[in-house]
């Protein structure tokens, strides 16, 4: 047992550090382990993917949480926002969130792939209309600690199976802001308001899929519309991997 979580602890570290090109070889050698029932084989297989705790209709036409069966939720009636829509098929808890951890938290860039696929597979289901993929940035300090943007090596992943191009550098982070999920629902809001800034011309009239690995309140997908809004842009849905699934707002 104790070797058996050192020899993966070893792995992981080694796949951490490991460039694209070595992934395969890493894999031969060392065969990703489920985060849902530790079988070898996938990050995430077949059989525990179905088994993900996702957000269950009804939901709100425009935050996409779950609704008695209005079409929009009491919140988003109030505050009329400006965001098309945001989709987030799961919640952010057990397996997902495990994943979601290590590949922000642990440079598990290799991630990246199999989280999309998450994507890809509700998209497959419903469907979203866009002509760019736009990640939500990170501010320059917080990039430069992590050294990647998971909501970009997502993009990347869709951009590439939806053949849509990836647009990163659209909508800049102009300044820190504190983890959303550290924080108390009144102040999120406040958190993330103008933290996005975007002067990019050569995106306006185009239809934004913007990407964020989870969802709290809505809020960053939110401030980061009305960056992209000032520059024209035809319409935006945010798309995210999970979203808290107990919040106030
Ligand atoms: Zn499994
Ligand atoms: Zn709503």
């Amino acid at each position: 047992m104790i070797l058996n979580e050192l020899w993966s602890l070893r792995s992981e570290a080694l796949r951490a550090s490991a460039g694209d090109w070595a992934r395969p070889i890493l894999d031969l050698l060392f065969p990703p382990r489920c985060f849902g029932c530790s079988t070898r084989g996938a990050w995430l297989c077949a059989d525990c993917v179905p088994q993900l705790p996702h957000v269950e209709h009804p939901i709100c036409q425009i935050c996409g949480y779950p609704t008695a069966g209005t079409k929009v939720c009491a919140f988003c009636y109030k505050t009329r926002p400006k965001i098309h829509g945001i989709r987030a098929p799961y919640y952010f808890e057990g397996a997902l969130r495990d994943a979601i951890h290590r590949f922000k938290y642990k440079h598990a860039k290799y991630l990246a792939e199999p989280l999309a696929h998450l994507l890809l597979n509700y998209l497959q289901a419903s469907p979203i209309d866009a002509d760019i993929v736009v990640p939500v940035p990170l501010h320059q300090t917080r990039l430069a600690e992590r050294g990647y943007n998971q909501s970009e090596l997502l993009a990347i992943e869709l951009g590439k199976a939806l053949n849509l191009p990836v647009v990163a550098r659209c909508v800049d982070r102009i300044r820190p802001t504190d983890s959303q999920m550290s924080l108390p629902a009144q102040r999120r809001i406040a958190n993330v308001r103008g933290a996005f800034y975007s002067v990019d011309k050569t995106i306006a009239g185009k239809k934004v899929l913007l990407i964020d690995d989870v969802c709290t309140t809505g809020a960053t997908l939110e401030s980061c519309t009305v960056a992209l809004q000032r520059v024209g842009v035809s319409s935006i849905w945010g798309l995210c991997i999970a979203r808290a699934r107990f919040y106030l707002r």
